[in-house]
């Protein structure tokens, strides 16, 4: 199956410059999602993961039904205030200033394998922050999963010391 069948670009969004992949009618398919899901998981090769880790907003679609298919937990990334419960924080750069993500204390036990999914790497500000809240709490990142790296960006240089999976490069 070609996944890029499913991504529409999106000229303009959320700003002039910008070329959005909309993973919209991914997610509406539901045999191209299954696909989806078992390509993610199949980068795995049978490693045992304890817990996925997902990154708000788009990163908690893929990440819950990644999370399914590999019987393990799942943690959800937002950003300030969201949580309701104690939480750890990391900030990332933006183009114009700093941002930071939050994650419940008790997510992660120390020494849980982990695998990072968002659906898209860019910069890899996000991820990177996504990583070091993992590492605060112990864990052991296994991989970091994408639906899409915008290799342009070179956003695998901020994640270097990890693996790094995209089912689509960009
Ligand atoms: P980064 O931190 O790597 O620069 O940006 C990645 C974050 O921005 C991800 O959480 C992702 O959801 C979002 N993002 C950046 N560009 C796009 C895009 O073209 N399409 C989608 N769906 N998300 C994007």
């Amino acid at each position: 199956m070609q996944i890029e069948k499913y991504i529409r670009d999106i000229q303009g969004f959320p700003k002039k410059e910008i070329l959005f992949k909309d993973i919209t009618p991914l997610l509406n398919d539901p045999i191209a999602r299954k696909e989806t899901v078992f390509i993610l998981a199949e980068s795995l090769k049978g490693l045992k993961i304890d817990k996925v880790v997902g990154a708000e907003s788009r990163g908690f679609f893929f990440g819950i039904l990644l999370a399914q298919e590999l019987n393990a937990g799942f943690v959800p990334v937002r950003k300030p205030n969201k949580l309701p419960y104690d939480t750890i924080s990391a900030s990332y750069e933006l183009e114009y200033g700093t941002d930071s993500l939050e994650m419940h204390t008790d997510a992660i036990k120390k020494g849980d394998r982990v695998l990072i999914h968002d659906d898209v790497l860019a910069t890899g500000g996000t991820a990177k922050a996504v990583c070091e809240l993992v590492e605060q709490l112990g864990g052991e990142i296994v991989q970091c999963n994408f639906l899409m790296e915008l290799s342009f960006l070179n956003g695998r240089e901020k994640i270097s010391n990890y693996p790094v999976f995209a089912a689509i490069t960009y």
